[in-house]
């Protein structure tokens, strides 16, 4: 049998306190490392990276999900072969709570949501700890499967970590077929990064001729992130393009700069859809004649991220 990877993108949607955050976290096994360090009340995208042997499970928020998956097929159409659009789903969590079950606007949206992409949806019954008796489950689990035509609802206790694995496995069978998009130790900031320099390379070869963006590279320097700023959420970017050639970097920049002012113009408000803030964005250019072929400097350059990171 020969070994299948798979690797994609799921959204976790669900009412505030169904247990969400708790949930990713069960998911996430002891590979903390991977949790967004923000509050759930922030729109952070990316919630979490899970890694397993066989699989790499990348969480979003719900917010910006649309955009965000933009962002990520298309980065995922440049690193990784064989994914689809299409292929991955929306996890839903939901509560158990008394003996009649009903499902809610939070619950019907994901529903719409998951049936207008076309996308399975997984339903994560959440809080079964707090269950006196097993059978309360029973007519919940078949709400939800005739009601929402969820494509299975998993049980779970993400408090004590009941079903998790099962879930998990649900989830990863919906991803499709194609190698990691992040490292397996990569941090959820470094991935907003690697993502926000695939916005800027992406605006890149759309302003520019074929050469250049193949012997470009996009790196984020800083990365300000004050989106807990209840009065100015705000994010404050420093990219840089490097390229081969100072011939390039004539390019890149455009007259009196008009080129690589237009870049930034359009990269923002993806980058701002992407991280769900306001977004200050400087672009500099550089010119490295070295970087596509000295294998350090392609680290360096943010590229090989389909490769473990030194
Ligand atoms: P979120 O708002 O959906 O992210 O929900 P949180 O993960 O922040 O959880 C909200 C509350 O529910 C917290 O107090 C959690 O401890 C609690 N909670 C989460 N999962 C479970 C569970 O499986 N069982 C029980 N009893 N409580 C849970
Ligand atoms: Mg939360």
């Amino acid at each position: 049998m020969s070994e299948v990877f798979r690797c994609g993108v799921i959204a976790v949607v669900g009412r505030p306190n169904v247990g969400k955050s708790t949930l990713v976290n069960a998911l996430l096994g002891e590979k903390v490392a991977i949790v967004s360090p923000r509050p759930q009340t922030t729109r952070t995208a990316i919630r979490a990276i899970v890694n397993e042997p066989g699989a790499q499970l990348v969480l979003v928020d719900t917010p910006g999900v649309t955009t965000l998956r933009t962002a990520l097929h298309k980065a995922m159409r440049r690193s990784v072969a064989n994914s689809t659009a299409d292929a991955d789903g929306v996890l839903l969590v939901a509560e158990v709570h008394g003996d009649t079950p009903n499902v809610g606007d939070e619950e019907q949206r994901a529903l719409d949501t998951a049936r207008a992409s076309g996308r399975p949806l997984v339903v994560a019954l959440n809080k079964v700890d707090k269950l006196r008796r097993k059978e309360q489950l029973l007519p919940w689990l078949a709400h939800f499967e005739q009601t929402l035509g969820a494509r299975c609802v998993v049980p779970v206790s993400a408090l004590r970590k009941d079903g998790i694995d099962p879930l998990r496995r649900e989830l990863i069978a919906l991803l499709p077929e194609g190698e990691a998009i992040f490292p397996a130790d990569l941090y959820t900031d470094q991935a907003e990064r690697f993502l926000c320099a695939e916005l800027v390379l992406e605006q890149l070869i759309l302003h520019t001729r074929e050469e250049i963006p193949h012997s470009a590279a996009v790196v984020i320097d800083s990365f300000e992130d004050e989106r807990d700023n209840a009065e100015r959420p705000i994010c404050r970017l420093t990219g840089r393009i490097i390229v081969e050639r100072e011939s390039q970097k004539g390019v890149v920049v455009g007259k009196g700069g008009v080129r690589i002012k237009s870049m930034s113009q359009a990269a923002r408000p993806q980058i701002e859809a992407l991280l769900g803030s306001q977004v200050y964005l400087r672009l500099t250019v550089e010119v490295d004649p070295n970087w596509t072929r000295n294998e350090s400097a392609v680290h360096e350059h943010g590229y090989g991220m389909n490769e473990r990171l030194p």
